[in-house]
């Protein structure tokens, strides 16, 4: 027996309590991040549909069908539909509808029902996409279709004009999650009831923003463009403002803590120690590391910024030597047990050089060894440690330690990196980034944090010859790939794919929202292709999103030996993952990457002696495409090209979430999601969301007087409860 559905219904009711949901759906809800009301609410439209801006017949064949863009026709059936089977699970139902200027062809598949729900002489809008067929006449396949109210003039105006179209997932409806979005709208903000709203008075004039109801309803329910964009403001603006406010309040409650007193060490020993000389960046930041550790009150709480190559580990190399020479512990904590064990590979003989032991603790560390590990570190006879996610188990205990450092931060969440730091009170904390950012950036997404950035590459790099090329090269890239296998050389070659499962499905047609990306599907048809067509003769390896890690990391691993010397990726390649003899990088369909992205894969390359290449494919002929994987053949510089990243696509996807989490998704992190700001286009308006969190928390950095409180709220609602 399912549960009974509760009858009062209130902002935190399970979405289970609608009708029409059942323990099964709310499970697929719950999928989507969605488990109450007002999360519903809060599951804002991924895009909208346009259907009020009705064209013509004629308009439609002479704009050569609106350029494959879908088109709104309000049409009167013309004939009556007829069902046809073709073959074994295929029917057809087809009809004619026309206007004043012309006849269409509609046709669906498999939907026999739709026969009764087209009277001849009946008026309905049509939406979709046209084509012009052989005869001339336009036809459209499986369009939405809506009939118009008897009390419309004709030309669908009594029809919504705007539609939201959302994020689902398998076995989820459009029809069924705006349906239930509406009924949760209605109890979040009841008509009848005022919401108080969590934004001042005064800030909403200031900065021309609508009110917060009037927010939420047409975000979902838009009245026209003009509320839709109305909408948007606000909601931007709120989530900014309340993230900003979350940074600042963090930061000045780590300002409140002490730090643990460091004195400066002779750093003398430890560059005598190391085979190079340090860059001018590497010097300034390790200047930077050494002020927070022994001259600040507070702990050092700072990001090292710098491109993939520009040199961060041997900072960091230099922060854990500062702490280690104090008489302190000190810790390094990596997203994968493959990046833990490079750093540990690196490190472990510098720091014996130097006089202090350190141990390698991960998942797959003997029981026995972890034992004797974790016996040290409690005591205080291990000094450092390096390790994964193994070293936040709560059987995990420092005796003394001075500093915590994470590696790649964007792939920890908020929670992990405090369930580190609360090993130790009042501990030092460094958090290194290889996520070339823009300044304006990141400022906004590390407003509680001290910046470090590495700017300068380290001497000798080599730079990866970049070439942008069509489908025309395919026989010259294949044998350039295998020139570079017969000489002992990996190739990386990376594809694009979604996953069917997650693809959209529509809820008034019932069929598949048209997204070109390629699918999974196409990737491992490629995948196999190549493995036993074209290189049938070489060792190809297939890594995918959906395998275990400890699957990935068998095969990263074969790579890395050379044991498969060409592996294609539907999916990231670890973000630090070094295999130096890998000299080839290809990106099929590059123009579905953002730049940065590009970016960070071609620094999978170019990391040995041996010179490297990165091949973008791409039969994208616009122009904006073209524009941008010039950018890349172009320069080499991560913060460059994050620049013109940020010029050509906006700062939204800086904010936007990435399952991948190659993109800027640096604060996508402990399921911190930005549900509106990715919304966002406009540099200027997002920075003034920034400056007004600035300004109120110059005033009440806690958000403590009354005008405050219901702010306060609202950002521990939506941030959680400030942890660090
Ligand atoms: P990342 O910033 O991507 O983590 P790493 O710290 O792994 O970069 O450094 C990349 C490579 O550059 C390593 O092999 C390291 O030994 C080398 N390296 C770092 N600093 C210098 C330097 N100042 N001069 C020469 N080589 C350096
Ligand atoms: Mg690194």
């Amino acid at each position: 027996m399912p549960p009974k559905k509760p009858t009062t219904l209130t902002p935190d009711s399970p979405v289970y309590a609608l009708p029409g949901i059942s323990e099964t759906r709310a499970a697929l809800f719950a999928k989507l991040g969605i488990e109450t009301l007002s999360d519903l609410c809060r599951h804002y439209p991924r895009t909208y549909e346009n259907r009020g801006k009705t064209t013509t017949v004629a308009e439609a064949l002479e704009s050569g069908c609106n350029h494959g863009e879908p088109v709104s026709l309000v049409l009167t059936i013309g004939t009556q539909p007829k069902v046809t089977t073709i073959r074994r699970g295929m029917v057809l139902t087809r009809f004619t509808a026309f206007d004043e200027t012309g006849t269409v062809q509609i046709t669906y598949f498999n939907q026999p029902y739709l026969r009764d729900a087209f009277a001849v002489g009946a008026s309905h809008r049509f939406f979709g996409r046209c084509e012009k067929t052989t005869g001339g006449r336009l036809s459209m396949t499986s369009p939405k279709h809506e009939p118009l109210n008897a009390a419309d003039p004709g030309d669908g105006s009594t029809l919504p004009a705007i539609y939201p179209i959302y994020r689902v997932t398998s076995g989820l409806t459009q029809k069924l999650i705006a349906q239930s979005v509406e009924r949760a709208l209605a109890v979040v903000y009841p008509a009848d009831r005022e919401i108080p709203d969590p934004l001042p008075q005064m800030l909403l004039e200031e900065q021309n923003l609508c009110g917060r109801r009037y927010a939420a309803v047409n975000i979902h329910i838009p009245e026209n463009e003009a509320a839709l964009d109305a909408a948007r403001k606000r909601l931007i603006f709120e989530e900014l403002l309340l993230f900003a406010l979350g940074l600042r309040q963090r930061r000045a409650r780590k300002e409140l803590r002490t730090a643990i007193p460091m004195t400066a060490p002779d750093m003398a020993p430890f560059y005598d120690a190391l085979p190079y000389a340090l860059t001018g960046a590497q010097m300034r930041s390790i200047g930077e590391f050494l002020h927070d550790m022994t001259e600040k009150p507070s702990p050092m709480n700072r990001l090292l910024s710098g491109d993939v190559g520009s040199g961060k580990t041997v900072c960091a190399a230099a922060a854990l030597y500062i702490a280690l020479k104090n008489g302190y512990q000190a810790a390094l904590m990596a997203p994968t047990e493959i990046l833990a064990t490079q750093h540990y590979e690196d490190l472990a003989p510098l720091f014996e050089t130097l006089g202090f032991d350190c141990a390698l603790l991960v998942g797959s560390t003997k029981a026995k060894e972890k034992t004797a590990i974790k016996s040290r570190l409690a005591d205080g006879t291990l000094p450092l440690v390096i390790g994964t996610h193994a070293l936040l188990e709560d059987n995990v205990v420092f005796a003394n330690c001075g500093l915590v450092i994470t590696d790649e931060q964007h792939r920890f969440g908020v929670g992990q990196r405090a369930a580190l730091a609360k090993k130790a009170e009042n501990v030092h904390t460094l958090i290194m980034s290889a996520t070339p950012i823009p300044r304006t950036m990141a400022l906004m997404l590390f407003g509680d944090l001290e910046m470090s950035v590495l700017d300068e590459m380290p001497p000798g790099r080599q730079k990866v010859s970049t070439f942008a090329v069509d489908e025309s090269y395919r026989e010259r890239l294949n044998g350039f790939i295998r020139k570079q296998a017969e000489e002992g050389h990996q190739t990386y070659i990376v594809c694009p794919a979604i996953d069917e499962a997650d693809e959209e499905m529509d809820g008034l047609g019932g069929e598949t929202v048209q997204d070109d990306r390629p699918t999974m599907k196409a990737a491992v048809a490629y995948a196999k292709t190549l493995a036993e067509e074209i290189f049938s003769d070489l060792p190809v390896g297939f890594l995918h999103g959906k395998m275990k890690p400890a699957e990935k990391d068998a095969i990263m691993h074969r790579f890395s030996t050379g044991e498969i010397l060409i592996l294609v990726s539907t999916t990231v390649i670890e973000v630090g993952v070094n295999v130096p003899t890998a000299t080839l990088m290809v990106v099929e369909n590059a123009e579905y990457f953002g730049l940065s992205q590009l970016h960070q894969l071609r620094g999978r390359v170019g990391r040995g002696r041996d010179k490297s290449w990165c091949i973008l494919v791409s039969d994208n002929k616009g122009e904006t495409a073209r524009q941008r994987l010039e950018i890349m053949c172009k320069t080499n510089n991560g913060y460059e090209i994050a620049e013109r990243d940020l010029e050509l696509r906006g700062p939204g996807d800086f904010f936007a979430a990435n399952p991948d989490g190659i993109s800027y998704d640096v604060r996508q992190s402990g399921g911190l999601r930005f549900a509106i700001a990715s919304f966002c286009d406009d540099m200027e308006f997002l920075q003034r969301a920034f400056c007004a969190a600035d300004e109120i928390a110059a005033f009440d950095p806690m958000l403590e007087k009354p005008e405050n409180v219901l702010l306060r709220e609202a950002m521990e609602q939506r941030f959680g409860v400030v942890v660090l």
